[in-house]
């Protein structure tokens, strides 16, 4: 029976370089896997996933809009597919994770969804909420906070380095960047 996946982490725990990897294991024994992304993440351009070590691959990119049952049936029809990726998980809808339970449950193909598993006010994403509720398996991929404890949050920084307590949850187009953080440091920016 296929599972579905929920690995999930803070910024730069190597997420994207996990997803490559499992795709390269499955393609690597002649099967055949689709690796999708949400369009919101501009990064690296469309239709790609990238990680910061320096391997890419193709993706499907997919909007908050599209029914990813029929995608993944459509590309399943074409070539069978041994497996599904998809980078960005965080930004799927409760309707999207819904899709990808029958993708696993009727079509019989696993689904691995990386991403966030919460903002940078510690809410947890509506992708994240659904998988956290859904999935088969619950896999935390770690990084490390500046003080070396395990970093499970997540803060947004200005374009000066400053910590930002308001915003909308996703920030597209400014100069903000992230850094992972443990909840005690996080504690400290944003609740204290
Ligand atoms: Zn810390």
């Amino acid at each position: 029976m296929a599972q579905l996946y929920f690995y999930y982490s803070a910024m730069n725990a190597g997420k994207s370089t996990s997803l490559l990897q499992s795709s390269y294991n499955y393609r690597e024994r002649g099967m055949n896997t689709l690796v999708m992304t949400a369009s919101i993440d501009d990064r690296y351009g469309k239709g790609k996933v990238a990680s910061r070590i320096g391997i890419e691959t193709d993706a499907q990119v997919f909007s908050s809009q599209d029914d990813l049952t029929q995608m993944i049936s459509d590309v399943h029809q074409a070539a069978p597919l041994s497996c599904v990726l998809v980078d960005e998980c965080q930004f799927l809808s409760k309707e999207q994770v819904k899709q990808l339970t029958h993708v696993v449950d009727n079509i019989d193909i696993p689904v691995l969804c990386y991403g966030l598993r919460t903002d940078f006010q510690g809410e947890l994403f509506s992708g994240s909420h659904y998988l956290l509720a859904w999935a088969d398996k619950l896999v935390e991929l770690k990084t490390i906070c500046h003080c070396g404890r395990k970093a499970n949050m997540v803060v947004r920084l200005d374009g000066e380095g400053k910590v930002m307590r308001e915003g909308e949850q996703v920030a597209i187009g400014g100069n903000e960047s992230y850094e992972s953080v443990c909840r005690k440091h996080f504690r400290e920016f944003i609740w204290d």
